[in-house]
C-alpha cells in the first residue's frame, strides 16, 4: 500500500488565525527507508565472509608460538581487528533492525531489578584490575512491558560505556525507581565527562566527543544511537547531564503505562 507522509507545521497568529503548512515528505522518507535497508543488507553480506576469515585467525592464532615473532604480531593485529569488524557489524544489523522496526517490540515484561543485577555483574568483569566500584539501587520491582533483548541492549551499552569513560577506581551508580511521570534507569558516573556542547549529537551514529579516544575504548560508535532508537521503540526518552571533569549521567525515561505488577507465583 503506497502511504503519503506529510509534514505539517501550525503557526498561530493572534486570538483566532492560524496557518496550516503541510509539506509532503514522501520521497524524503522512502530514502531514508532506502538508506536504511542498504546499510542492513550490506552489513548482513559482510558478516559471512567476516565469521570465515575470524575462524581461520583464531586457528592461526592459536597455532603461533612457533611462528617469528614479527609474524605473530601481525596475525594478533589481524585477529583482534576482525573483533572489532565483527563488533561493528553486529551492531549496524541491530541497528538497522530496530530503526525499521523488523524487529518488532515483543510485549514482553522484563525484570529491569535482575537485569541491572546481571548486566553490573558483567560489568565488573569488564571493570577487572581497573576496579571500578558500582552501587545498584532499585526501588521499584514492577516489570517494564517491552522487548527484552533491547532494553538488554540499550542498558548493556549505557553501563559499559560507564565503564569505558571512567578512570580506574571512579564510581558507577545505577538506579531504577518510578515516580508521577513514569519509570527512569539511571547511569550514572564520575568519569571524564562530556562538554556540553556535544550532547545534542551524542545519539547520532559514529558521533564521538572526543575522536582521539575511541580507539582504546573498543566501541562501534553505535552504542548511543542504538540507545536512542530501542527508547523511541519503548515511547521513553534519553535525557543525558554532564560537565567536562566531572562525570557524566543517562537517564531513560518511560511511562508509566509501560509499568506492570509483578503477579504473585501461584502456590502449587
Ligand atoms: P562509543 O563506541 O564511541 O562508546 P557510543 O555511541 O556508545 O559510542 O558513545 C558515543 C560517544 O559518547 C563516545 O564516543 C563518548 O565520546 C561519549 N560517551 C558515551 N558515554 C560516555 C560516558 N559515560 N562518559 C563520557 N563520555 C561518554
Amino acid at each position: 500500500k503506497p502511504h503519503i507522509h506529510l509534514q505539517i507545521q501550525i503557526s498561530l497568529f493572534g486570538d483566532d488565525d492560524r496557518l496550516i503548512v503541510a509539506k509532503d515528505v514522501t520521497r524524503l522518507y522512502q530514502l531514508e527507508q532506502m538508506r536504511r535497508d542498504f546499510v542492513g543488507n550490506v552489513s548482513h553480506e559482510m558478516r559471512t565472509p567476516l565469521t570465515v576469515i575470524s575462524g581461520y585467525l583464531e586457528t592461526l592464532v592459536d597455532n603461533a608460538d612457533d611462528l617469528p615473532p614479527k609474524w605473530r604480531r601481525a596475525i594478533n593485529t589481524m585477529s583482534s581487528q576482525a573483533s572489532r569488524m565483527e563488533a561493528l557489524i553486529t551492531d549496524l544489523i541491530l541497528l538497522s533492525k530496530i530503526e525499521t522496526g523488523e524487529q518488532t517490540v515483543h510485549d514482553t515484561l522484563t525484570a529491569v531489578d535482575t537485569m541491572i543485577e546481571q548486566i553490573c555483574h558483567d560489568a565488573r568483569a569488564l571493570s577487572g584490575e581497573q576496579k571500578h566500584e558500582f552501587t545498584v539501587d532499585v526501588t521499584d520491582h514492577r516489570l517494564l512491558r517491552g522487548d527484552e533483548s533491547q532494553l538488554r541492549s540499550a542498558f548493556s551499552n549505557l553501563i559499559f560505556n560507564a565503564v569505558k569513560y571512567t578512570p580506574a577506581g571512579g564510581h558507577i551508580t545505577v538506579t531504577w525507581n518510578t515516580n508521577r511521570e513514569g519509570a527512569h534507569l539511571s547511569v550514572k558516573d564520575t568519569g571524564i565527562g562530556i562538554d556540553p556542547v556535544h550532547i545534542p549529537r551524542l545519539t547520532e551514529r559514529f558521533y564521538r566527543a572526543d575522536p582521539s579516544r575511541h580507539k582504546d575504548t573498543g566501541g562501534t560508535g553505535l552504542g548511543l544511537a542504538i540507545v536512542k532508537h530501542v527508547l523511541l521503540n519503548h515511547d521513553g526518552n534519553l535525557e543525558i547531564r554532564s560537565e567536562i571533569g566531572d562525570g557524566s549521567e543517562f537517564i531513560c525515561h518511560f511511562p508509566r503505562e509501560r509499568l506492570v505488577e509483578r503477579v504473585p507465583e501461584k502456590e502449587a
